[in-house]
């Protein structure tokens, strides 16, 4: 296959879906608790981490969506950066041709500037990078969430990914936290990123015995396949306001200038008066007010 036709593939399977979800109104979730509930039991499925919080269920006992923390009486500002790890389940052909989906000094440069992130891996990704997701995942100024193992869309219609049977939903998430425990990853949260940020009532149904919560975004910083990083900067400095949740990527493949709008929002955002967060921080304090 040719560069070019690759490169097509992918922004088809992702970039579209990576860089479109969040701007699109009908995707905001209609099921957001508001209140978080600490002490929400976890299940077989989730990983075992119990200072995580979660939220409680939605209406009709559905997976609980969390898109931003609502806004905070004592005007504190708080902002989480989160980084997805992708690597879809066919890609393994074109790491071993040599091709990053990783990007370890994205991670070295959030640990110099002092920033707490979470990431949302692949169980592909950490099947890929295991030392790498260990490093991740034994760090606690990082958490690590589910992204699946799969990256492919848990609903149809999800910008030309690949649809995983309904019947294989679960398997495909818990595939995925069987792989990061097999990487050493120790700092696993219960927290569920879709691929694509695709999902309806009957996913959210199909999740509901894991006992996770979703995680969208209110931010979409459109680093995906993005080549001006000063515009990502722009538009994440645009978009954030306390209590929100940025996407942004982790793979180098498809990302190529993360890193560097980092260094342009990171001080920008502090120079604001914000601090940096991971979501399990941004749940817990949405759960004190
Ligand atoms: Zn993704």
């Amino acid at each position: 296959m040719t560069i070019t036709a690759r490169k097509m593939i992918a922004v088809a399977l992702l970039g579209a879906a990576l860089a479109g979800c969040g701007s699109d109104p009908a995707s905001a979730p209609r099921h957001s608790a508001d209140r978080p509930s600490p002490s929400a039991p976890q299940g077989e499925g989730a990983p075992k981490t119990a200072s995580a919080p979660t939220l409680a269920p939605g209406p009709g006992s559905l997976t609980p969506v969390f898109k931003r923390a609502p806004e905070n009486p004592r005007g504190e500002k708080v902002v989480a950066l989160t980084f997805d790890a992708d690597m879809t389940a066919d890609q393994g052909p074109r790491a071993a041709g040599g091709e990053h989906f990783d990007n370890p000094g994205l991670i070295a440069d959030l640990r110099r500037m002092k920033v707490p992130a979470t990431v949302f891996m692949t169980g592909r990704w950490a099947e890929e990078y295991p030392a790498e997701a260990r490093a991740i995942g034994t760090d606690p100024a990082f958490e690590v969430g589910n992204h699946s193992y799969s990256h492919y869309a848990f609903k149809s219609d999800c910008y030309g990914l690949p649809v995983v049977h309904k019947d294989a939903v679960l398997a495909d998430v818990e595939k995925a936290s069987a792989q990061f425990k097999k990487a050493g990853v120790t700092n696993a949260v219960p927290y569920f990123r879709f691929p694509g940020g695709c999902y309806d009532d009957e996913v959210l149904r199909t999740l509901a015995p894991l006992k996770m919560t979703a995680v969208q975004w209110d931010v979409v910083s459109g680093d995906a396949f993005a080549t001006d990083a000063n515009a990502v900067a722009e538009q994440v400095l645009a978009g954030v306001r306390p209590g929100s949740l940025v996407v942004m990527h982790c793979t180098r493949s498809a990302a190529p200038v993360t890193d560097t709008a980092l260094q342009r929002i990171v001080p920008e955002l502090r120079k604001r008066g914000y601090r940096f967060v991971k979501v399990s921080d941004l749940i817990r304090g949405a759960a004190q007010h």
